[in-house]
Protein backbone atom coordinates (compact mmCIF):
# COMPACT_ATOMS: atom_id res chain seq x y z
CA UNK A 1 0.00 0.00 0.00
CA UNK A 2 1.43 3.28 -1.47
CA UNK A 3 0.82 4.97 1.68
CA UNK A 4 1.60 3.15 4.52
CA UNK A 5 4.36 3.05 6.62
CA UNK A 6 5.63 -0.09 7.17
CA UNK A 7 5.09 -1.25 3.23
CA UNK A 8 7.84 1.88 2.87
CA UNK A 9 9.96 0.50 5.72
CA UNK A 10 9.51 -2.95 3.85
CA UNK A 11 10.17 -1.30 0.71
CA UNK A 12 13.39 0.12 2.02
CA UNK A 13 12.38 3.76 1.32
CA UNK A 14 11.95 4.88 5.18
CA UNK A 15 14.91 3.34 7.07
CA UNK A 16 14.29 1.33 10.29
CA UNK A 17 16.74 -0.67 12.16
CA UNK A 18 16.45 -5.03 11.13
CA UNK A 19 16.55 -7.52 13.65
CA UNK A 20 15.32 -10.42 10.90
CA UNK A 21 13.80 -10.62 7.32
CA UNK A 22 13.14 -13.25 5.10
CA UNK A 23 10.64 -13.58 2.47
CA UNK A 24 7.70 -13.16 4.21
CA UNK A 25 8.40 -11.02 7.59
CA UNK A 26 10.58 -8.54 8.50
CA UNK A 27 11.66 -7.66 12.06
CA UNK A 28 13.11 -3.89 13.01
CA UNK A 29 13.30 -2.57 16.29
CA UNK A 30 10.59 0.27 17.64
CA UNK A 31 11.32 3.73 17.03
CA UNK A 32 9.49 4.51 20.82
CA UNK A 33 10.39 2.12 23.03
CA UNK A 34 8.53 1.17 25.64
CA UNK A 35 10.41 -1.57 26.95
CA UNK A 36 14.12 -2.74 27.25
CA UNK A 37 13.70 -4.79 24.58
CA UNK A 38 11.15 -3.64 22.02
CA UNK A 39 10.39 -4.33 18.52
CA UNK A 40 7.59 -5.58 15.58
CA UNK A 41 7.67 -8.32 13.75
CA UNK A 42 4.99 -7.30 10.59
CA UNK A 43 4.13 -9.67 7.64
CA UNK A 44 5.70 -8.21 4.01
CA UNK A 45 1.88 -8.92 2.94
CA UNK A 46 -0.02 -5.44 4.11
CA UNK A 47 -2.78 -6.58 6.25
CA UNK A 48 -4.06 -3.75 8.08
CA UNK A 49 -5.11 -5.16 11.74
CA UNK A 50 -6.02 -8.26 13.32
CA UNK A 51 -9.68 -7.87 12.22
CA UNK A 52 -8.58 -8.50 8.89
CA UNK A 53 -6.63 -11.85 9.10
CA UNK A 54 -8.38 -14.55 6.78
CA UNK A 55 -8.10 -18.04 6.90
CA UNK A 56 -5.21 -17.89 3.79
CA UNK A 57 -2.86 -15.94 6.88
CA UNK A 58 -3.53 -18.74 9.13
CA UNK A 59 0.42 -20.01 8.57
CA UNK A 60 2.13 -16.01 7.79
CA UNK A 61 0.52 -14.90 11.50
CA UNK A 62 1.57 -17.98 12.96
CA UNK A 63 5.15 -17.40 11.12
CA UNK A 64 5.27 -13.51 13.22
CA UNK A 65 4.85 -15.70 16.41
CA UNK A 66 7.17 -18.30 15.85
CA UNK A 67 9.83 -15.60 14.81
CA UNK A 68 9.04 -13.23 17.06
CA UNK A 69 10.04 -15.33 20.08
CA UNK A 70 13.23 -16.69 18.33
CA UNK A 71 14.28 -13.18 18.26
CA UNK A 72 12.90 -12.65 22.23
CA UNK A 73 15.09 -15.37 23.12
CA UNK A 74 18.03 -14.02 21.15
CA UNK A 75 17.80 -10.53 22.66
CA UNK A 76 18.30 -11.37 26.11
CA UNK A 77 14.41 -11.61 26.99
CA UNK A 78 14.52 -14.67 29.26
CA UNK A 79 11.19 -16.21 29.47
CA UNK A 80 9.51 -12.79 30.02
CA UNK A 81 8.11 -10.90 27.35
CA UNK A 82 5.01 -9.81 26.01
CA UNK A 83 3.60 -10.54 22.27
CA UNK A 84 1.01 -8.16 21.49
CA UNK A 85 -1.41 -6.83 18.73
CA UNK A 86 -3.43 -3.94 18.64
CA UNK A 87 -6.67 -4.13 16.83
CA UNK A 88 -8.07 -0.38 16.03
CA UNK A 89 -7.61 3.67 17.12
CA UNK A 90 -9.44 2.81 20.01
CA UNK A 91 -7.46 -0.23 21.39
CA UNK A 92 -3.97 2.13 20.65
CA UNK A 93 -3.69 0.96 16.94
CA UNK A 94 -1.70 3.72 14.85
CA UNK A 95 -0.17 2.15 12.42
CA UNK A 96 -2.59 0.08 9.90
CA UNK A 97 -0.21 -2.63 8.98
CA UNK A 98 -0.94 -5.45 11.18
CA UNK A 99 2.10 -5.91 13.39
CA UNK A 100 3.72 -8.07 16.49
CA UNK A 101 5.07 -5.71 19.67
CA UNK A 102 7.45 -7.92 21.46
CA UNK A 103 7.70 -5.98 24.77
CA UNK A 104 10.84 -7.55 26.91
CA UNK A 105 14.14 -7.15 28.87
CA UNK A 106 12.57 -6.72 32.10
CA UNK A 107 10.65 -9.23 34.68
CA UNK A 108 7.22 -7.51 33.82
CA UNK A 109 7.42 -5.79 30.33
CA UNK A 110 4.61 -3.31 30.77
CA UNK A 111 2.98 -0.72 29.38
CA UNK A 112 1.38 -1.52 26.26
P1 LIG B 1 0.53 0.43 17.29
O1 LIG B 1 0.24 1.54 18.26
O2 LIG B 1 0.22 -0.93 17.80
O3 LIG B 1 -0.01 0.73 15.91
O4 LIG B 1 2.12 0.44 17.16
C1 LIG B 1 2.84 1.15 16.21
C2 LIG B 1 4.26 1.14 16.66
O5 LIG B 1 5.07 1.50 15.56
C3 LIG B 1 4.56 2.14 17.78
O6 LIG B 1 5.10 1.44 18.90
C4 LIG B 1 5.56 3.10 17.15
O7 LIG B 1 6.55 3.53 18.05
C5 LIG B 1 6.14 2.25 16.03
N1 LIG B 1 6.66 2.99 14.90
C6 LIG B 1 6.05 3.97 14.20
N2 LIG B 1 6.83 4.40 13.19
C7 LIG B 1 7.97 3.65 13.25
C8 LIG B 1 9.17 3.61 12.49
N3 LIG B 1 9.37 4.43 11.45
N4 LIG B 1 10.13 2.73 12.84
C9 LIG B 1 9.95 1.90 13.90
N5 LIG B 1 8.83 1.89 14.65
C10 LIG B 1 7.86 2.76 14.34
ZN1 LIG C 1 1.40 -1.80 4.73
Amino acid sequence: MSDCIFCKIIAGEIPSKKLYEDDDVLAFWDISPQAPVHFLVVPKKHIAGPAEVTETDDKLIGKLIRIGAQLAAENNTGDAFRVIFNNGAKAGQEVFHIHLHILGGKDKPWPI
